[in-house]
């Protein structure tokens, strides 16, 4: 793949390419805590998104995806450069933003290929923003903050691109570590690494089904998450996000909103208690109990969230009555998407088979199902090779 990318890179551009990678992401558990300043545990994973890339002579970033099979140009000194509403704004929003925040840039061509699938809910956009962002730091010899790198490749997103993301996608693809489950305070940007059992796989299936109202949805669950915190913190004056709530005061305070602002709170509030228990789970090898907190988050998310829909439930469903599953789940904002299953590895094999042609007997989707490993987050190939690893 390396070499390939080189040789890909010297037909197009000319001259030698340096490599880097970022990965898509898969969230274990803490759906919809993010934006609430709460906790989640992404895991970074085997499918990443590559960027080969040259320094120029001039001050132009030339930039072509083998996704879209599409280049797109920016002239680092011109006029303040400009969303065009297409996928180059991902990539040209992180240089702004870095030049922006006082990195001053080397003009570059970059060759791109993605591996993560484009916007199946698997974080392609973070894998794109932070491969692109390092290699362009490195590129001009800046020094790199993965911290400051993750939160500039957000403000991209959320202001260049003009996608409301949380945190949680660009600290992955930063700090992700092979055989690690990363739990990440959305408020404090602290963090833990923490183990995956070896005798588990990540197994994810794609329903193959993306709803229209999801991204609709997702607004009107942020606002009704704040409505609760400004009706809950009229009582609890330390409540400034429904990250500060504790079961106790919700019950408490069930009274002060109504029945659906109650169970939208009962969601967040709940979900992170269960990610600490998760955390604990994790810490113990325990997979039972990690995959049992996953089935609670998924009906929480069902029931009280209601950003499921009928295909991720059926997928979980059907997950859930395989031998050697510990748990299922549905993964990212809903409405369609991905499931996120713990699976004995010896039973991956059969896990794969069984839950691809049910899924597709019930509903007439043929699923895609990927079997990850937790893998490193943003790194530099061409060090590695420079460096003789
Ligand atoms: P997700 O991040 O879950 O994959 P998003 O909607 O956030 O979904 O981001 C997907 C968008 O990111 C794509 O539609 C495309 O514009 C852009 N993108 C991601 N990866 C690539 C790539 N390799 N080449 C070109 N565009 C990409
Ligand atoms: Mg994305």
């Amino acid at each position: 793949m390396q070499h390939e990318l080189q040789t890909k890179f010297r037909e197009r551009f000319g001259g030698p390419a340096n490599l880097y990678r970022a990965p898509g992401r898969v969230n274990l558990i803490g759906e919809h805590t993010d934006y609430n300043q709460g906790f989640v545990m992404p895991v970074a994973i085997d499918l990443s998104c590559w960027v080969a890339i040259g320094p120029r002579d001039d001050r132009k970033l030339v930039i072509y995806s083998e996704d879209v099979d599409a280049t797109a140009e920016a002239d680092l000194d011109g006029e303040a450069v400009r969303p065009t509403r297409t996928w180059s704004d991902y990539p040209i929003g992180v240089a702004v933003l870095l030049q922006q925040a006082g990195h001053r840039l080397r003009g570059a061509n970059l060759y791109i290929r993605g591996e993560v699938p484009l916007g199946s809910g698997l974080s392609s956009s973070a894998a794109l923003e932070v491969s692109v962002g390092y290699a362009l730091l490195e590129t001009s010899g800046q020094d790199i903050d993965l911290v400051q790198l993750a939160l500039l490749c957000q403000r991209a997103e959320n202001e260049f691109v003009g996608a409301r993301c949380g945190i949680m996608d660009q600290f992955t693809a930063c700090h992700g570590q092979a055989g690690r489950a990363l739990m990440l305070d959305c408020r404090s940007l602290d963090y833990r690494l923490l183990p995956l059992p070896d005798h588990v796989s990540l197994i994810i299936c794609n329903t193959m089904v993306k709803h229209e109202l999801a991204s609709n949805e997702y607004n009107l669950r942020r606002f009704e998450c704040e409505e609760s915190v400004r009706r809950l913190a009229k009582v609890l004056p330390d409540v400034h996000a429904l990250r500060d709530v504790t079961v106790k005061q919700l019950e408490e305070n069930r009274g002060r909103l109504t029945p659906v602002l109650y169970q939208r709170a009962r969601h967040i509030v709940t979900e992170n208690e269960r990610v600490q228990a998760a955390a604990v789970a994790l810490q113990a090898g325990n997979a039972g109990a990690f995959g049992e907190l996953m089935g609670e988050s998924h009906r929480s998310l069902r029931d009280d969230y209601q950003v499921s829909c009928s295909e991720l439930d059926v997928l979980v469903e059907i997950a859930s009555r395989q031998p050697g599953v510990y748990g299922a789940r549905m993964t990212g904002g809903g409405f369609g998407g991905c499931t996120i299953n713990l699976v004995a590895s010896e039973h991956s094999a059969e896990f794969k088979k069984q839950v691809a042609y049910a899924y597709h007997s019930a509903t007439g989707h043929e699923p895609r199902l990927y079997l990850c490993q937790a893998s490193q987050g943003v790194q530099s190939l061409w060090a590695s090779q420079r460096d003789g690893k």
